[in-house]
């Protein structure tokens, strides 16, 4: 096992930790059976943003006896319906009666991590600190109910003006080869775009990770193997697959990362997890990506944006992200996808994102799929 130090406080975290994300199919005996091999391999910590709540009963079985071996990843913002499914909310009063729903559930009265849930555009990011949410976060930091406090987000900007504007610990940010690949260079591990005018993707989100660096902000990682997209020839943009260790390699490559928080529904998943740590060095080496050339990669969304601007402002890039994600069969990316102001219902088949796109994506055909999947 490996380990990284928090860079605020005391504590470290193993460099990869269990995600929530498939954690609503697993049964009480699976959880664990999930608890008991992690704790004998050195994974100290979990990441609770799950799809329902009866998880968290589960997880409370399993750690009986040992919740402090583990450091739990609890979300402001999340909570559940009646009928045990997630809600984002940033109605104070939901806010804090799901905090102590989850801790009631969980058996315990503290999280080690308290992420701010998913903030992903401007207006609920002013909303974080308008509802109280932010407030309430600090306050709970002060009183030792969270440990570390962080946010959840997918966007560079986003989470730039998060780290400018307050004192977090660490993020939670959406990482992989093919997000941070900028199709201009065509290569993801080139960080050195200084000749460009504009800030490309990649350059943001490398300027992103060097910021949270110099502000000894740590990064928890989510979506690291692209939903699992990355491990096969027939989802990966890339069109060949890459392998678990290469990708939290690269994760775990890029400044401030921490840890990589990967979705699992198994033991047998955790094993393939635990096999990074057995991995030589060539094992581990991503280097392969900066062969895969643009040609290979035609038709598949790399969530670039370069195809904007969009005449019903539609966020074509998030859009194609959550519906990929919905189709391996990630259900919160329907919830995110709900929550963006402008549907793919919205299309009007004008065209000008697939003469932008350097891809070649049928974008028209995704909004579609889209549409068809999400009903919107
Ligand atoms: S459709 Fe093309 S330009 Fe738009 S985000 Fe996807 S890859 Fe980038
Ligand atoms: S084809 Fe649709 S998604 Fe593309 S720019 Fe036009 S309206 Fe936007």
């Amino acid at each position: 096992m490996e380990y990284r130090d928090f860079p605020k406080g005391a504590g470290r975290i193993s460099t990869v930790g269990i995600g929530g994300s498939k954690l609503h199919a697993v049964s009480e005996k699976e959880m664990v059976e999930m608890v008991d091999f992690a704790l004998e391999s050195g994974f100290n910590t979990i990441d609770l943003a799950v799809e329902t709540a009866d998880v968290f009963p589960k997880v409370r079985k399993a750690l009986e006896g040992r919740r402090d071996k583990f450091m739990l990843g609890l979300h402001l913002g999340l909570t559940f319906q009646e009928d045990g499914q997630y809600k984002r909310t940033r109605e104070i009063g939901e806010v804090a009666g799901g905090f102590e729903r989850q801790l009631a559930a969980l058996g315990t009265d503290y999280a080690d991590i308290g992420y701010i849930h998913y903030v992903d555009d401007i207006d609920d990011y002013n909303n974080v600190f308008a509802s109280g949410t932010y407030a309430f976060a600090l306050k709970l930091r002060r009183q030792g109910r969270i440990g570390k406090l962080g946010f959840a987000s997918h966007r560079p900007d986003i989470s730039r003006k998060f780290l400018e504007d307050c004192e977090f610990d660490l993020f939670m940010f959406s990482i992989n080869p093919a997000y941070d690949l900028d199709p201009v260079t065509h290569n993801p591990l080139e960080e050195d775009l200084s000749s460009l005018n504009a800030l490309s993707v990649a350059q943001e989100r490398a300027e992103l990770y060097r910021l949270a660096e110099k502000l000894g902000v740590g990064i928890t990682v989510m979506k690291s193997l692209g939903a699992g997209r990355l491990l096969d020839d027939r989802t990966s943009p890339f069109k060949r697959a890459l392998t678990i260790p290469q990708c939290i390699q690269y994760c775990l490559d890029r400044p401030a990362v921490l840890s990589c928080m990967v979705g699992i529904s198994s033991v047998d998943e955790l094993k393939g997890l635990a096999a990074y740590y057995n991995a030589g060095n060539a094992a581990r080496d991503y280097s392969v990506i900066a062969d895969m050339n643009l040609e290979g990669m035609q038709g598949r969304c790399v969530y670039c944006n370069h195809c904007l601007p969009c005449p019903s402002n539609i966020d074509i890039a998030r859009v194609n992200k959550f519906l990929d994600l919905a189709q391996v069969g990630d259900k919160l990316a329907h919830q995110h996808y709900l929550n963006l102001e402008h549907k793919a219902g919205e299309c009007v088949e004008c065209a000008s994102c697939e003469e932008n796109c350097p891809f070649h994506v049928a974008v028209r055909d995704k909004m579609k799929e889209a549409q068809i999947l999400f009903g919107h």
